[in-house]
Protein backbone atom coordinates (compact mmCIF):
# COMPACT_ATOMS: atom_id res chain seq x y z
CA UNK A 1 0.00 0.00 0.00
CA UNK A 2 1.63 3.07 -0.69
CA UNK A 3 1.85 5.77 2.21
CA UNK A 4 0.22 8.74 2.05
CA UNK A 5 2.17 10.30 4.60
CA UNK A 6 5.53 9.04 2.45
CA UNK A 7 8.09 12.42 1.27
CA UNK A 8 8.07 9.96 -2.08
CA UNK A 9 5.74 7.52 -3.53
CA UNK A 10 9.14 6.35 -5.57
CA UNK A 11 12.79 7.20 -5.00
CA UNK A 12 16.41 6.19 -6.55
CA UNK A 13 20.00 7.14 -5.43
CA UNK A 14 22.59 5.86 -7.63
CA UNK A 15 26.29 6.00 -6.61
CA UNK A 16 29.27 5.15 -9.26
CA UNK A 17 32.61 5.43 -6.66
CA UNK A 18 33.79 8.00 -4.35
CA UNK A 19 37.42 9.20 -4.65
CA UNK A 20 40.01 11.50 -5.19
CA UNK A 21 37.50 13.78 -7.84
CA UNK A 22 38.52 17.40 -8.03
CA UNK A 23 36.85 20.01 -9.93
CA UNK A 24 39.61 20.86 -12.53
CA UNK A 25 41.29 17.12 -12.48
CA UNK A 26 38.29 15.93 -15.58
CA UNK A 27 38.73 18.00 -18.48
CA UNK A 28 35.00 18.78 -19.69
CA UNK A 29 34.46 15.78 -21.70
CA UNK A 30 35.33 13.41 -18.90
CA UNK A 31 32.52 14.93 -16.66
CA UNK A 32 30.42 14.92 -19.45
CA UNK A 33 30.98 11.08 -20.04
CA UNK A 34 30.16 10.66 -16.22
CA UNK A 35 27.59 13.07 -15.52
CA UNK A 36 25.77 10.82 -18.78
CA UNK A 37 26.16 7.61 -17.96
CA UNK A 38 25.15 8.24 -14.35
CA UNK A 39 22.00 10.26 -15.82
CA UNK A 40 21.08 7.08 -18.44
CA UNK A 41 21.67 4.86 -15.89
CA UNK A 42 19.48 6.39 -13.19
CA UNK A 43 16.74 7.31 -15.45
CA UNK A 44 16.39 3.51 -16.38
CA UNK A 45 15.67 2.74 -13.13
CA UNK A 46 13.18 5.52 -12.31
CA UNK A 47 11.57 4.29 -15.69
CA UNK A 48 10.83 0.59 -13.47
CA UNK A 49 9.72 2.89 -10.64
CA UNK A 50 7.19 5.35 -12.68
CA UNK A 51 5.58 1.91 -13.63
CA UNK A 52 5.17 0.56 -10.42
CA UNK A 53 7.95 -2.01 -10.28
CA UNK A 54 9.87 -3.02 -8.05
CA UNK A 55 12.87 -1.17 -6.11
CA UNK A 56 14.71 -4.70 -6.76
CA UNK A 57 14.06 -4.48 -10.08
CA UNK A 58 15.37 -0.90 -10.36
CA UNK A 59 18.44 -1.41 -8.83
CA UNK A 60 19.41 -4.49 -10.88
CA UNK A 61 18.55 -2.79 -14.35
CA UNK A 62 20.63 -0.10 -13.06
CA UNK A 63 23.61 -1.65 -11.87
CA UNK A 64 23.86 -3.89 -14.95
CA UNK A 65 23.81 -0.75 -17.01
CA UNK A 66 26.71 0.40 -14.88
CA UNK A 67 28.34 -3.00 -14.69
CA UNK A 68 28.67 -2.59 -18.80
CA UNK A 69 29.84 0.90 -19.01
CA UNK A 70 33.70 0.85 -18.80
CA UNK A 71 34.04 4.33 -17.26
CA UNK A 72 33.33 2.31 -13.66
CA UNK A 73 34.87 -0.51 -11.62
CA UNK A 74 32.02 -2.96 -11.76
CA UNK A 75 32.07 -5.56 -14.72
CA UNK A 76 33.61 -4.42 -17.47
CA UNK A 77 36.18 -2.10 -16.51
CA UNK A 78 37.04 -3.25 -12.99
CA UNK A 79 40.64 -3.19 -11.75
CA UNK A 80 42.80 -5.80 -11.89
CA UNK A 81 44.09 -8.33 -9.36
CA UNK A 82 47.82 -8.26 -8.72
CA UNK A 83 47.94 -11.57 -10.93
CA UNK A 84 46.06 -9.86 -13.77
CA UNK A 85 42.46 -11.06 -13.35
CA UNK A 86 39.05 -9.19 -12.62
CA UNK A 87 37.31 -10.73 -9.83
CA UNK A 88 33.89 -9.33 -9.60
CA UNK A 89 31.96 -9.14 -6.25
CA UNK A 90 28.05 -8.11 -5.66
CA UNK A 91 25.81 -7.90 -3.37
CA UNK A 92 21.59 -6.96 -3.27
CA UNK A 93 19.11 -7.08 -0.64
CA UNK A 94 15.47 -6.64 -0.54
CA UNK A 95 13.54 -5.00 2.85
CA UNK A 96 10.52 -6.51 2.89
CA UNK A 97 11.78 -9.96 3.71
CA UNK A 98 15.15 -9.05 3.85
CA UNK A 99 16.16 -11.59 1.97
CA UNK A 100 19.82 -11.23 0.58
CA UNK A 101 22.21 -12.44 -2.03
CA UNK A 102 26.19 -12.06 -2.79
CA UNK A 103 28.75 -13.31 -4.78
CA UNK A 104 32.50 -12.66 -4.78
CA UNK A 105 35.53 -13.52 -6.88
CA UNK A 106 33.54 -13.86 -9.75
CA UNK A 107 35.35 -14.08 -12.62
CA UNK A 108 32.96 -15.23 -15.90
CA UNK A 109 29.42 -14.32 -15.19
CA UNK A 110 28.73 -10.91 -17.29
CA UNK A 111 26.44 -9.48 -14.47
CA UNK A 112 27.74 -9.98 -11.02
CA UNK A 113 24.45 -8.23 -9.77
CA UNK A 114 22.57 -10.96 -11.19
CA UNK A 115 24.15 -13.60 -9.92
CA UNK A 116 23.93 -11.69 -6.73
CA UNK A 117 19.69 -11.88 -7.19
CA UNK A 118 19.58 -15.70 -8.41
CA UNK A 119 21.71 -16.96 -5.66
CA UNK A 120 18.99 -14.89 -3.60
CA UNK A 121 16.01 -16.11 -5.30
CA UNK A 122 16.74 -19.90 -6.39
CA UNK A 123 19.29 -20.67 -4.11
CA UNK A 124 19.63 -21.70 -0.30
CA UNK A 125 21.95 -19.94 0.40
CA UNK A 126 23.15 -15.96 0.80
CA UNK A 127 27.04 -15.52 -0.31
CA UNK A 128 28.23 -17.70 -3.37
CA UNK A 129 32.26 -17.65 -4.19
CA UNK A 130 34.99 -17.97 -6.71
CA UNK A 131 34.50 -21.17 -9.01
CA UNK A 132 31.54 -22.44 -7.10
CA UNK A 133 29.85 -18.85 -7.94
CA UNK A 134 30.10 -19.23 -11.61
CA UNK A 135 29.31 -22.79 -12.07
CA UNK A 136 25.93 -21.82 -10.32
CA UNK A 137 25.75 -19.07 -12.43
CA UNK A 138 26.26 -21.64 -15.19
CA UNK A 139 23.23 -24.03 -13.85
CA UNK A 140 21.19 -21.10 -13.55
CA UNK A 141 21.70 -19.79 -17.52
CA UNK A 142 23.04 -16.65 -16.27
CA UNK A 143 25.40 -14.98 -19.30
CA UNK A 144 28.71 -16.05 -19.24
CA UNK A 145 31.65 -14.34 -21.20
CA UNK A 146 35.57 -14.95 -21.67
CA UNK A 147 37.30 -13.33 -18.51
CA UNK A 148 38.63 -10.90 -21.48
CA UNK A 149 35.13 -8.95 -21.77
CA UNK A 150 36.09 -7.29 -18.40
CA UNK A 151 39.67 -6.02 -19.68
CA UNK A 152 39.95 -2.37 -20.18
CA UNK A 153 43.31 -0.77 -21.01
CA UNK A 154 43.16 2.32 -18.69
CA UNK A 155 42.48 -0.22 -15.99
CA UNK A 156 45.66 -2.22 -16.87
CA UNK A 157 47.32 0.62 -16.90
CA UNK A 158 46.58 1.12 -13.57
CA UNK A 159 47.37 -2.11 -12.30
CA UNK A 160 51.34 -1.86 -13.82
CA UNK A 161 51.40 1.85 -12.20
CA UNK A 162 50.48 0.02 -8.67
CA UNK A 163 52.49 -3.10 -9.40
CA UNK A 164 55.71 -1.39 -9.98
CA UNK A 165 55.14 1.10 -6.81
CA UNK A 166 54.91 -1.63 -4.83
CA UNK A 167 57.73 -3.84 -6.87
CA UNK A 168 55.75 -6.58 -7.36
CA UNK A 169 56.06 -8.61 -11.14
CA UNK A 170 53.56 -7.22 -13.80
CA UNK A 171 51.81 -10.42 -15.27
CA UNK A 172 51.05 -11.40 -19.01
CA UNK A 173 48.22 -9.82 -20.09
CA UNK A 174 45.06 -11.73 -20.50
CA UNK A 175 44.89 -14.07 -23.19
CA UNK A 176 42.16 -12.28 -25.88
CA UNK A 177 42.95 -9.04 -23.93
CA UNK A 178 42.50 -6.04 -26.41
CA UNK A 179 45.33 -4.27 -27.97
CA UNK A 180 45.91 -0.62 -28.18
CA UNK A 181 43.70 2.11 -26.61
CA UNK A 182 40.07 1.63 -25.69
CA UNK A 183 37.62 4.39 -25.67
CA UNK A 184 36.77 4.49 -21.94
CA UNK A 185 40.57 4.95 -21.33
CA UNK A 186 40.54 8.63 -22.60
CA UNK A 187 37.22 9.22 -21.30
CA UNK A 188 37.81 7.95 -17.86
CA UNK A 189 39.37 9.77 -14.63
CA UNK A 190 41.65 7.48 -12.39
CA UNK A 191 39.96 8.27 -9.18
CA UNK A 192 42.30 6.18 -6.97
CA UNK A 193 41.39 3.04 -5.97
CA UNK A 194 37.59 3.33 -5.79
CA UNK A 195 34.66 3.11 -8.38
CA UNK A 196 32.04 0.67 -7.69
CA UNK A 197 28.71 0.80 -8.49
CA UNK A 198 25.27 0.99 -6.11
CA UNK A 199 21.74 1.55 -5.84
CA UNK A 200 19.06 2.33 -3.78
CA UNK A 201 15.42 2.03 -4.16
CA UNK A 202 11.92 2.46 -2.81
CA UNK A 203 8.69 1.80 -5.18
CA UNK A 204 5.43 2.64 -4.81
CA UNK A 205 4.51 -0.32 -2.25
CA UNK A 206 6.93 1.18 0.35
CA UNK A 207 9.40 -1.39 -0.10
CA UNK A 208 13.25 -0.69 0.15
CA UNK A 209 16.20 -2.37 -1.71
CA UNK A 210 19.95 -2.39 -2.30
CA UNK A 211 22.87 -3.46 -4.18
CA UNK A 212 26.44 -2.73 -5.27
CA UNK A 213 28.74 -4.34 -7.57
CA UNK A 214 32.47 -3.83 -7.93
CA UNK A 215 35.97 -5.20 -9.05
CA UNK A 216 37.25 -4.05 -5.73
CA UNK A 217 40.62 -2.50 -5.47
CA UNK A 218 43.12 -2.61 -7.72
CA UNK A 219 46.20 -5.22 -7.32
CA UNK A 220 44.42 -6.75 -4.45
CA UNK A 221 46.03 -10.09 -3.57
CA UNK A 222 45.23 -13.46 -1.77
CA UNK A 223 41.63 -13.77 -2.93
CA UNK A 224 40.96 -10.52 -1.23
CA UNK A 225 37.31 -9.52 -1.02
CA UNK A 226 36.36 -5.69 0.85
CA UNK A 227 33.07 -4.94 2.08
CA UNK A 228 30.88 -4.54 -1.14
CA UNK A 229 29.25 -8.08 -1.24
CA UNK A 230 29.23 -8.25 2.70
CA UNK A 231 25.14 -7.87 3.40
CA UNK A 232 25.71 -5.26 6.32
CA UNK A 233 28.73 -3.89 5.03
CA UNK A 234 28.50 -2.71 1.70
CA UNK A 235 24.69 -3.38 1.71
CA UNK A 236 21.98 -3.27 3.51
CA UNK A 237 18.38 -3.23 3.21
CA UNK A 238 14.91 -3.44 6.02
CA UNK A 239 11.80 -1.69 5.58
CA UNK A 240 12.32 -1.18 9.35
CA UNK A 241 14.55 1.17 8.57
CA UNK A 242 16.38 2.12 5.13
CA UNK A 243 18.18 0.89 2.55
CA UNK A 244 22.36 1.69 2.15
CA UNK A 245 25.30 0.66 -0.76
CA UNK A 246 28.64 1.85 0.30
CA UNK A 247 31.84 2.65 -1.86
CA UNK A 248 35.08 3.32 -0.02
CA UNK A 249 37.95 1.46 1.55
CA UNK A 250 36.20 -1.95 2.13
CA UNK A 251 38.19 -2.86 4.86
CA UNK A 252 36.87 -0.19 6.81
CA UNK A 253 33.50 0.01 5.64
CA UNK A 254 33.91 -4.38 6.94
CA UNK A 255 35.03 -3.30 10.68
CA UNK A 256 32.02 -0.09 10.91
CA UNK A 257 29.34 -2.52 9.45
CA UNK A 258 28.72 0.75 7.51
CA UNK A 259 25.54 -0.23 5.57
CA UNK A 260 23.73 -1.80 8.85
CA UNK A 261 25.16 0.85 11.28
CA UNK A 262 23.23 3.71 9.23
CA UNK A 263 20.03 1.66 9.39
CA UNK A 264 20.64 1.02 13.24
CA UNK A 265 21.45 4.48 13.78
CA UNK A 266 17.36 5.06 11.98
CA UNK A 267 16.19 2.24 13.96
CA UNK A 268 17.56 2.15 17.30
CA UNK A 269 18.40 5.94 17.62
CA UNK A 270 15.39 7.53 15.64
CA UNK A 271 18.27 9.69 13.77
CA UNK A 272 16.72 10.92 10.59
CA UNK A 273 18.57 9.24 7.70
CA UNK A 274 20.74 12.10 6.55
CA UNK A 275 22.09 12.15 10.37
CA UNK A 276 22.54 8.54 10.47
CA UNK A 277 24.77 8.70 6.92
CA UNK A 278 26.75 12.06 8.29
CA UNK A 279 27.67 10.32 11.77
CA UNK A 280 28.79 7.22 9.98
CA UNK A 281 30.46 8.58 6.99
CA UNK A 282 31.80 12.00 8.80
CA UNK A 283 32.68 10.66 12.13
CA UNK A 284 32.72 7.00 12.63
CA UNK A 285 34.80 5.96 9.13
CA UNK A 286 37.18 9.00 9.79
CA UNK A 287 37.72 7.90 13.07
CA UNK A 288 39.25 4.71 12.36
CA UNK A 289 41.54 6.09 9.05
CA UNK A 290 38.51 4.84 6.61
CA UNK A 291 37.17 7.05 3.19
CA UNK A 292 34.43 6.77 0.80
CA UNK A 293 30.42 7.39 1.07
CA UNK A 294 27.30 5.67 0.89
CA UNK A 295 23.95 7.01 -0.34
CA UNK A 296 20.48 5.91 1.13
CA UNK A 297 16.55 5.56 0.99
CA UNK A 298 13.96 4.98 3.57
CA UNK A 299 10.64 3.53 3.48
CA UNK A 300 8.72 7.06 3.84
CA UNK A 301 10.58 7.49 0.04
CA UNK A 302 13.39 9.81 1.89
CA UNK A 303 16.86 9.92 0.35
CA UNK A 304 20.52 11.00 1.51
CA UNK A 305 24.25 10.58 0.70
CA UNK A 306 27.49 11.44 2.56
CA UNK A 307 31.25 11.08 1.53
CA UNK A 308 34.27 11.96 3.19
CA UNK A 309 36.25 12.04 -0.25
CA UNK A 310 36.78 15.00 -2.67
CA UNK A 311 34.19 13.67 -4.84
CA UNK A 312 31.46 11.03 -5.33
CA UNK A 313 29.90 10.09 -8.70
CA UNK A 314 26.31 9.98 -7.50
CA UNK A 315 22.44 11.04 -8.48
CA UNK A 316 18.72 10.76 -7.08
CA UNK A 317 15.39 11.45 -8.73
CA UNK A 318 12.00 10.76 -7.24
CA UNK A 319 7.80 10.98 -8.38
CA UNK A 320 8.70 14.62 -5.97
CA UNK A 321 12.10 15.85 -7.22
CA UNK A 322 13.42 15.75 -11.00
CA UNK A 323 16.90 14.08 -11.85
CA UNK A 324 20.25 15.43 -9.60
CA UNK A 325 23.45 14.46 -10.79
CA UNK A 326 26.73 15.62 -8.97
CA UNK A 327 30.26 14.50 -8.72
CA UNK A 328 31.98 16.46 -7.19
CA UNK A 329 31.55 18.27 -3.48
CA UNK A 330 29.97 21.71 -4.24
CA UNK A 331 27.76 19.79 -6.37
CA UNK A 332 23.79 19.87 -5.02
N1 LIG B 1 34.49 -0.89 -1.42
C1 LIG B 1 35.18 -1.50 -2.52
C2 LIG B 1 36.12 -2.55 -2.00
O1 LIG B 1 36.74 -2.33 -0.98
C3 LIG B 1 35.95 -0.54 -3.35
C4 LIG B 1 35.25 0.74 -3.66
O2 LIG B 1 34.14 0.99 -3.24
O3 LIG B 1 35.83 1.53 -4.41
O4 LIG B 1 36.26 -3.57 -2.63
Amino acid sequence: MPDPAAAAQWALVVHGGAGAIERGQLKPDQERAYREAMARATEAGAAVLRRDGRALDAVEVVIRLLEDDPLFNAGRGAVFTADGKNELDAAIMEGREMKAGAVAGVTRTRHPISLARTVMERSAHVFLIGEGADAFARSQRLEQVDPSWFFTERRWRSLEKALQAERLPIPPRPAGAPRGPDAAAALAHDEGKHGTVGVVARDSRGDVAAGTSTGGTTAKRWGRVGDSPIIGAGAYASNRSCAVSATGTGEYFIRLTVAREVCALVEYKGLSLQAAVDQVVQQQLPAIGGDGGVIAVAPDGRMAWSFNTTGMYRARISDAEPLVVGIFKDDP
